[in-house]
């Protein structure tokens, strides 16, 4: 719609800083746990089709009101998005590859006919919102301040059209491992009756009502004693997502290399920002650019394709199944132990080295988060 476009765009020079006069007890390290606390303050946007998107404002957290008939609590047109502030050792924070969160946000707004924002203008105001709750990033190795951007439509009405008006905020949450207790391996369910994303459908993008319908199966797969789902897709069962991560499989070759496979971006997977940097550091490793802890001669040979169900446990049965893992912000990489599938208690068990790590998980989960704490110089690493 030109006729948006020419309306105020994202203006950080027009922030205005509340701060709150009751700053909250930061809770020791060892005690956080993932997203369960939130900071002292969060920044707020609201866009109208008169004036376009607000002055933006950072002010004390709190709760809001809506209109019972706003457009994101009758037709779900709430979107989010999940990205980390790190502490470096020089007391510096710094987001990871932040560029990518606001352009998949983008597209998610987009998707659901939400007003479009100016990318970097939210950037920059996130970088602030950061230093402001600086004191809330956890320096403990492990820990990092959750940052929880997230949009949802305010218009009012029972009209099924674009939401004209929307909120757009961001929350952050001082965060401890994902998966509580030392970094351990999870098991999966693997799951052909219920779906999670299908071709043209809603799956690539991070909108909230992706998420809603993955409960109900994931409780299920709970009881049955598996910690996550491994959602498959299509005649031939290939396989989707791990729970809220996406999946990696490394396959051994008879030539001593070793395949390392994930699934495409055919609109089932989420484009993930761990998804994308794992795939970087692999097809990159190589005498002149090894993975810090690999042998400098292994040779991987890294695509993006279809793996079926079938097909895994093939090589599972052939001893040649090396690693499963998941990988995502909130638990940047966890490995797989167990993966049930059938009715009948069936189950495809991969061998793992300490806590449950093959060497490509232990060497890439090790050089992303040397990555992210700044530890090892990279321009993926972006001071605020
Ligand atoms: N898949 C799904 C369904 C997710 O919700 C997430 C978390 N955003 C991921 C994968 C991992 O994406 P990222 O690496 O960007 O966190």
């Amino acid at each position: 719609d030109p006729a948006t476009q020419q309306l105020p765009n994202i203006d950080p020079s027009k922030l205005t800083i509340k701060l709150n006069p009751e700053l909250a007890a930061v809770p020791a390290p060892e005690k956080l746990t993932f997203g369960t606390i939130h900071t002292d303050h969060m920044l707020l946007l609201t866009f109208s089709p008169e004036s376009g998107w607000s002055a933006p404002s950072i002010q004390p957290y709190g709760p809001m009101s809506i209109d019972p008939m706003a457009s994101c609590i009758q037709y779900a047109t709430n979107i989010f998005e999940g990205m980390k502030a790190y502490m470096g050792a020089d007391g510096k924070p710094r987001l990871f590859r932040p560029d990518l969160n606001m352009a998949r946000m983008k597209r998610s707004a987009d998707k659901l006919a939400l007003p479009p924002f100016d990318e970097q203008a939210l950037l920059k105001l996130i970088k602030k919102l950061v230093l402001i709750e600086k004191r809330w990033i956890p320096t403990a190795p492990g820990c990092s301040l959750y940052i929880r951007p997230t949009m949802f439509g305010t218009r009012t009405g029972f009209g099924v059209t674009p939401s004209t008006h929307a909120t757009l905020l961001v929350i952050l949450s001082p965060s401890g491992p994902y998966f509580p207790g030392v970094v351990r391996p999870i098991s999966l369910y693997a799951e052909s009756r219920v779906r999670r994303a299908w071709p043209g459908g809603t799956g690539g993008f991070k909108l909230a009502l992706n998420y809603a319908p993955t409960l109900g199966p994931t409780r299920d797969a709970a009881k049955m004693g598996y910690d996550q789902i491994l959602w498959l897709f299509g005649e031939d069962d290939h396989l989707g997502e791990v729970g809220q991560m996406n999946a990696f499989v490394v396959l051994k070759q008879d030539d001593g290399s070793l395949e390392v496979v994930t699934p495409p971006l055919d609109g089932t997977i989420l484009p993930g920002v761990t998804r994308h940097s794992v795939l970087d550091l692999t097809r990159a490793h190589s005498a002149e650019s090894p993975i810090p802890g690999l042998p400098t001669d292994l040779v991987l040979h890294v695509v993006e394709r279809d793996i079926p169900i079938a097909e895994l446990i093939k090589y599972s049965e052939t001893g040649k199944l090396a690693e499963v893992f998941g990988v995502g912000t909130a638990a940047v990489l966890v490995p797989i132990n167990r993966i049930g599938y059938g009715e009948e208690g069936k189950e495809i068990k991969i061998e793992g080295g300490a806590n449950g790590f093959g060497p490509i998980a232990k060497a890439v989960r090790e050089e992303l988060m040397a990555i992210q704490e700044a530890r090892r110089p990279n321009a993926w690493s972006v001071p605020c």
